[in-house]
């Protein structure tokens, strides 16, 4: 019997076909509706299972489960806690509606979570038994891969690295607090704080980019294209995204002892190599542990990661 991962994306909903022995024999990607609310997500969330399963020359029948990858903060079946996703706030029983639909049983995860669990399967960190997966794009999150197993805390809540405070009284978080981690290293907040510098009289071609390649979002490709006009903003803007990065995984380093620290998400993928280098470098001094036994490299698993994963998981703990 084959598996179905699904990965819940602000931008996409992505989903493969996993076969028993690991391999993806059917994959589908629909656009994630940005108006409408939960029900709209469920209904293009149920047509990219189908179009995984149709790609893959299988049937429902072929299926024994569903993992489901989603931002949030997931416990028992039900998720909460995502601003970035419409309706996704309030908590709801996610897992339920969309067993319902699907007629099969459905195992959900955070999606960051899911994305880690692929990475020391088959990825980056393959290898390793004590693993950060930290994503950087629309928001920042992570998963943590702890002792070899995925490590989700007493409620689901653990890995919330987006919301560690390096900043005592610093920029405003989309989550309201202050000095958060993606007050500074998260796309959506970054673009917040491009356009406050602009209504405060500072000059970029950040926004003249933004409408130029992206229909005026200020996307990870959009920064790139800022950075390579040596755009001033742009620098000081992923400058302080580094720092905040950096600080933020040498604190989680000095805590668990972590082997190794994968850095994935949009502004990772498209910056590349240099940005890796230029966290590492923020995280450093901070170490305490010395010499550094940590090693910090990009993901492996590209896009399809939080899928895989969620697969893998779901097809381990089955509905549960
Ligand atoms: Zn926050």
């Amino acid at each position: 019997m084959a598996t179905i991962g699904v990965d819940l994306g602000t931008a996409q909903i992505r989903s493969v076909l996993m076969e028993p022995d690991g391999s993806v024999a059917g994959r589908a990607n629909l656009k994630t509706p940005r108006n409408g609310d939960r029900l709209a997500i469920v209904d293009v969330l149920e047509a990219s299972v189908r179009a995984a399963i149709d790609d893959a020359g299988a049937s429902g029948g072929d299926i024994a489960v569903v993992g489901v990858a989603t931002p949030g903060v997931v416990m028992d079946g039900t998720v909460g806690g995502a601003a970035n996703m419409p309706g996704w706030t309030e908590r709801f029983a996610l897992k339920e509606m969309i067993s319902q639909r699907l007629g099969r049983p459905v195992h959900i995860v955070n999606d960051a979570t899911a994305a880690a669990v692929a990475e020391h399967r088959w990825g980056a960190a393959s290898g390793c038994d004590n693993v950060f997966f930290a994503h950087s794009g629309t928001g920042v999150g992570s998963g943590l891969i702890l002792g070899g197993a995925p490590y989700m805390g007493g409620h689901g809540g653990a890995g919330e690295f987006g919301h560690m405070v390096v900043v005592r009284g610093g920029a405003t978080c989309p989550c309201g607090r202050q000095g958060c981690v993606e007050a500074y290293a998260g796309r959506r907040a970054m673009e917040l704080s491009a356009r406050r510098a602009v209504e405060s009289g500072r000059e970029t071609v950040l926004f003249a980019l933004a409408d130029e390649h992206d229909r005026g979002r200020v996307t990870s490709g959009v920064v790139k294209a800022g950075l390579d006009a040596d755009d001033e903003l742009t620098h000081e803007l992923v400058r302080d995204a580094i720092l905040a990065l950096g600080t933020g995984i040498a604190s989680v380093v000095n805590l668990l002892d972590i082997d190794m620290v994968v850095i994935g998400g949009g502004l990772g993928d498209k910056l590349g190599d240099w940005y890796h280098h230029r966290i590492e470098a923020a995280m450093r001094p901070n170490l305490f542990l010395q010499p550094p036994q940590v090693r910090m490299v990009g993901a492996a698993m590209g896009a399809e990661g939080g899928a895989v994963g969620a697969a893998a998981l779901a097809e381990e703990v089955g509905g549960r």
